[in-house]
C-alpha cells in the first residue's frame, strides 16, 4: 500500500496537467483570487518626492531659524522655490517645494510670530522625512507577482499601478456525489437505519473555503446502475474535479471502484497507509484532451474531510505555487493510541501557553465522530514511524 507522501506526489504530478483557464477580475471583486499575471508599477511608486510628516520643508543647512514662506497641504502643490532661510509649513504626501531637501516633523519645531526655531535637542540631519520619487518601487519593475492571493494587503499596490482589472486563474470546478442506501435529505428526520447526507456539505464547505466552485450532486442509492448513470453524466459536464463518497472500501455494495473503470476513467491508486481514509481512490478521466481528476473518498464524515485537508488541499496549492500548509508544532498534552505503521491525522485542540503551542486530544478519535471533528481545530499529524505517542511529546498540526 502507498504511504501517504507517495500518494500525494501522484496527485500533484497528475494536477499539474490540468489546463489552467484565465479571466478578468474588477480589483473590487479580486479578494482571494490568484494573479495569473505580474502587475507592473506604470509610474514610480511613489510618482514625485514628498513629505512622509506632517511638518517644515526647507534647504538644509546649518542653521536653526527660518522664516515661514507659504504652505502646501497633499493635493493643492503650487511650485514655490525658497532660499536657505525660508521653509513651507507641509503636510504629509504633500509634493516638495522646487529645491526642499529635508522636512522638520511638526513636532520638533517652534513657531512664534511667522518664524520658525528647532527645539532645542531635536534631531535635524538633511534628507529627513522624505519620500523619494520610484524609493518603493520604480516605474517598469514588477509590483505584485503573479500567483500571488489577493489579499488585502496587495489590493493597494495592484491600484496604484493603474488597474482596476487584473487577470486571475478561473475559479476550479468541482462536483460532489454521496452514495449510499442509507442517507436521507438534512431535512427528513432519520427512521430506523438511515442518516442525514452531511459529508457533501464539508467537502463543499472545504472547497468554497479554497474560493474554488461547487456543484452539489446530491446523493445516489447503492445502485450500480443508477451510480453510474449518475457519474458518466458528471463526467460529460465541465467539471476539473469530481469527489464522490462512499462505497468505495471492500464492503459487497462498494461499487464505485467499478463503475469508474467501466467509465474509462485510468485508476491511478486505490487505498493509502493512513487513518482514517485509507480507502482513497484516485484517477484520471481524460475525453478530448480535457482531465477530470475524481477523487472517491470513504462515507465517514471525518475520513472525507480528512482526505481533503491532506490530499486535494495540498495538491491544489502545489497547482496554484501557493506555501504549503503551515504546520504548528505543538506539545501533546494526552497519550495517544497508535499501533500500527500507518501515518494518524488524530482530531486535537491547540491552544498557547506561555508562548508555547499545546494540543489536547482526548477524544475517541472515531472516524464516524462528527461532533468531535466539529469541536476540534487541528489535524494531528502522526507519522508512519510513531507509536503510541505520550503526553509531553512534540507533534506537528495542520489547522483545520
Ligand atoms: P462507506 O464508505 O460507504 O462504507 O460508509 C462509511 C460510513 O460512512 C457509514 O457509516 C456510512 O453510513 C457513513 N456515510 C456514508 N456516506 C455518508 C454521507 N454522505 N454522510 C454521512 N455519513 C455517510
Ligand atoms: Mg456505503
Amino acid at each position: 500500500m502507498l504511504n501517504y507522501n507517495e500518494a500525494l506526489e501522484i496527485i500533484k504530478s497528475e494536477i499539474q496537467n490540468l489546463t489552467l483557464k484565465t479571466e478578468e477580475a474588477d480589483i473590487f471583486e479580486s479578494y482571494n483570487r490568484i494573479l495569473a499575471e505580474d502587475v507592473i508599477a506604470d509610474v514610480d511608486l511613489p510618482p514625485f518626492d514628498n513629505s512622509a510628516v506632517d511638518g517644515y520643508a526647507l534647504v538644509f543647512s546649518e542653521r536653526n531659524e527660518w522664516t515661514i514662506k507659504s504652505e502646501v497641504s497633499a493635493g493643492n502643490y503650487s511650485p514655490v522655490s525658497i532660499t536657505e532661510d525660508e521653509a513651507v509649513l507641509i503636510t504629509t504626501g504633500s509634493k516638495l517645494p522646487v529645491n526642499a531637501d529635508t522636512v522638520i516633523p511638526i513636532e520638533d519645531v517652534e513657531v512664534d510670530n511667522g518664524k520658525l526655531s528647532l527645539k532645542p535637542g531635536a534631531f535635524f540631519k538633511k534628507g529627513l522625512n522624505i519620500r523619494r520619487k520610484g524609493s518603493d518601487l520604480e516605474i517598469d519593475k514588477i509590483a505584485v507577482p503573479a500567483f500571488t492571493k489577493i489579499k488585502p494587503k496587495t489590493v493597494a499596490a495592484i491600484a496604484s499601478c493603474g488597474r482596476d482589472k487584473v487577470k486571475v486563474f478561473s475559479k476550479l470546478r468541482f462536483a460532489v456525489l454521496a452514495t449510499g442506501d442509507e442517507l436521507i435529505p438534512v431535512r427528513e428526520k432519520p427512521e430506523n437505519d438511515k442518516i442525514r447526507v452531511s459529508n457533501i456539505y464539508s467537502l463543499s464547505a472545504a472547497v468554497k473555503e479554497m474560493n474554488h466552485t461547487v456543484l452539489n450532486l446530491g446523493f445516489v442509492k447503492d445502485d450500480k446502475n443508477v451510480i453510474k448513470e449518475k457519474i458518466h453524466s458528471a463526467l460529460e459536464s465541465n467539471i476539473d474535479f469530481l469527489i464522490t463518497t462512499g462505497g468505495v472500501s471492500v464492503g459487497k455494495y462498494d461499487f464505485l471502484k467499478e463503475v469508474f473503470e467501466e467509465l474509462g476513467v485510468r485508476r491511478k491508486f486505490w487505498k493509502v497507509n493512513i487513518k482514517p481514509g485509507k480507502p482513497i481512490y484516485f484517477g484520471v478521466f481524460e475525453k478530448n484532451g480535457k482531465k477530470i481528476l475524481i477523487f472517491g473518498l470513504p462515507g465517514n464524515p471525518v475520513s472525507s474531510l480528512v482526505n481533503f485537508k491532506v490530499f486535494i488541499e495540498p495538491a491544489i496549492d502545489y497547482l496554484f505555487k501557493q506555501k504549503e500548509t503551515e504546520m504548528i508544532t505543538a506539545v501533546l498534552q494526552n497519550n495517544l493510541k497508535k499501533r500500527d505503521g500507518k501515518r494518524h491525522f488524530a482530531r486535537g485542540i491547540l491552544f498557547e501557553e506561555n508562548g508555547v503551542w499545546k494540543v489536547t486530544s482526548e477524544f475517541s478519535q472515531s472516524s464516524g465522530n462528527l461532533v468531535e471533528m466539529s469541536a476540534s481545530d487541528c489535524l494531528i499529524v502522526l507519522p508512519e514511524e510513531i507509536r503510541n505517542p505520550q503526553k509531553g511529546d512534540i507533534v506537528k498540526c495542520i489547522k483545520i
